[in-house]
């Protein structure tokens, strides 16, 4: 029997990851096209090392209209320094560069979906040779795993942290116990609608500590969410041991997430008014929404419904909607995770 190869990542580091100290570089990728036709996909990155102890992995812009995971991760790449360091930290503000350079949630090279197309393969396409970069390479090298979300240009999201229920109780509560030192006004425990391909499945499913955020949204940054996400990276990485200091505590939310009924999607077309804003405690069948009918005047809107009391976490973010777009998430509010 013929033993099938796996081939290797076309992607090469500029840096080496176990030199001590602190390097800048990028993950280059070679991208033949027209304006280039021996170019490459630059990915900037930053490693700084300092001894032994544990790796942790830093994300941003892994959807490319997402903004405070970036701010946070190029703010911390020039000022973490490498005597605050107690094992190493690898920062890569924008994963997903050509969508990050082109200010979209997917890439405008093949319309990739970075946290859809884990694994990822070696002789994909652009997106799925980043994927698998990450699967064999960097997720092998981390202990701990931070990556940022927010919800880009058609959600909105109460700032939180969040980790996910994991058959594996021990793995799932010091992930828990990350998102409480990150310290967001909210901490969740997180169902995902869509779950297949994302970085957190096969970062988790190497038994990695994953915690993610969503942090805003609308395809922007405020000052407030920016903030949230420098001391909330800082925090995680002294509670992880990758880094020296006191964790600054926060007050936290806490909410979960228990089940589908957290979701209410719009079935019809239509311009959107919302009875509800994010942040306002709802109660079960109360009307969150309305859709009116825009293609002529006269007629009733369509009158969208909460499924579970709680308190409004998510929204659809621009004022037009199309039939299966997520309208609006409740979640419910706990004592502790
Ligand atoms: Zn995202």
């Amino acid at each position: 029997m013929l033993q099938q190869m796996v081939r290797p990542s076309p992607i090469s580091a500029t840096v080496d990851f176990d030199a001590e100290g602190m390097s800048h570089g990028f993950l280059r990728l070679p991208y033949s096209r027209d304006d280039a036709a021996w170019g490459s996909v630059m990915i900037p990155l930053t490693v700084v090392r300092n001894g032994e102890g544990p790796t942790a992995l830093l994300t941003g812009g892994n959807h490319g209209d997402e903004y405070e995971g970036p701010i946070a991760l190029f703010d911390l790449a020039h000022s973490l320094r490498p005597e605050e360091v107690t094992g190493r930290v690898i920062i890569i503000p924008a994963m997903n560069q050509p969508a990050f350079g082109a200010g979209t949630r997917t890439s405008p090279i093949d319309r990739g979906n970075l946290n859809r197309s884990f694994p990822g393969r070696p002789d994909g396409t652009v997106t799925e040779k980043i994927a698998d970069y990450f699967q064999r390479v960097l997720l092998p090298m981390a202990d701990v795993v931070l990556d940022f979300h927010s919800g880009g240009k058609t959600l909105d999201f109460l700032p939180f942290c969040a980790a996910h229920v994991l058959a594996d109780k021990m793995q799932q509560d010091r992930a828990f116990d990350l998102v409480r030192a990150f310290g967001a006004p909210y901490s969740v425990k997180m169902l995902e609608i869509d779950a297949v391909g994302m970085y957190d499945t096969a970062a988790e499913e190497m038994g990695k500590l994953f915690v993610t955020t969503e942090l805003g949204g609308g395809g922007t940054a405020g000052a407030r969410t920016a903030d949230i996400a420098i001391r909330g990276a800082r925090n995680l990485l002294i509670a992880a041991k990758v880094m020296r200091g006191e964790v600054a505590p926060q007050p936290t939310q806490w909410l979960d997430m228990p089940d589908a009924d957290c979701f209410t999607f719009a079935e019809d077309a239509g311009l959107i008014q919302f009875l509800a804003d994010l942040g306002d405690r709802v109660e079960a069948g109360q009307p969150i929404a309305r859709i009116w009918p825009t293609g002529r005047t006269g007629l009733a809107p369509r009158e969208l419904h909460t499924r579970r009391a709680g308190l409004f976490t998510a929204r659809h973010f621009p004022g037009l909607v199309k039939p299966g777009d997520c309208v609006a998430v409740v979640a419910v509010e706990i004592a502790e995770a």
